[in-house]
């Protein structure tokens, strides 16, 4: 198989003024791409070395699947858990667990924010199946910080190409743009979809 990437849920100046449509443009077309590209890449060349009993590139082409692959989840996620709609905070179970698991949504807004001002790549929301609770991590480029057995729900991409070209080294207001255009339908339900699958 190879994966592919899918457009955007919405026109490319659709989440104007908080992101620009060259922002995205660029976000989406060239570097996620770039890791759709990657992983494919990557995954051929394990099979060529499976075929060929070859094995001196694989380890290399191993950390190239979990980087490209997890640049391209977590984009897929990005996209999904913004809209031009959004900017609401979260309804239902998905905002119940967050007031059960961290006091309230401003207390998990604030810790989220903290996480997104310190990671060099990603600060998200999962589910840790493992102690059956939410949590926010702060992840360095795509899967560095990953806890193991967490179902990622809502995912902000702090990377510079994510932010540079609209608000400067001010990746604060950046932040507080995505809670301007952030759409937690999507997140909602990844939620129910991991309590029915870990609970
Ligand atoms: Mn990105």
């Amino acid at each position: 198989m190879s994966y592919e990437l899918d457009p955007l849920p919405y026109e490319y100046d659709a989440l104007e003024p908080h992101i620009s449509e060259q922002v995205l443009t660029w976000h989406h077309d060239t570097h996620h791409q770039g890791y759709v590209n990657g992983w494919n890449a990557a995954e051929e060349t394990l099979a060529e070395n499976r075929e060929a009993g070859e094995f001196g590139s694989s380890a290399g082409a191993l950390r190239n699947v979990t980087h490209n692959g997890s640049g391209h989840i977590l984009h897929d996620l990005f996209w999904q858990n913004m809209s031009p709609e959004g900017g609401d905070e979260p309804e239902g179970a998905l905002a119940e667990r967050i007031a059960e698991d961290f006091g309230s949504y401003e207390a998990w807004k604030g810790e989220f924010e903290a996480a997104a001002g310190a990671a060099g790549g990603w600060a998200l929301l999962v589910y840790d199946s493992f102690s059956n609770q939410l949590r926010n991590v702060v992840v360095d480029k795509h899967d560095q910080g990953a806890l193991w057995g967490s179902h990622p729900i809502l995912a902000l991409d702090v990377w510079e190409h994510s932010y540079y070209h609209d608000y400067g080294p001010a990746r604060g207001d950046f932040v507080s743009a995505f809670f301007e255009v952030v759409d937690w339908d999507e997140p909602a339900a990844r939620y129910d979809q991991a309590v029915e699958l870990f609970e």
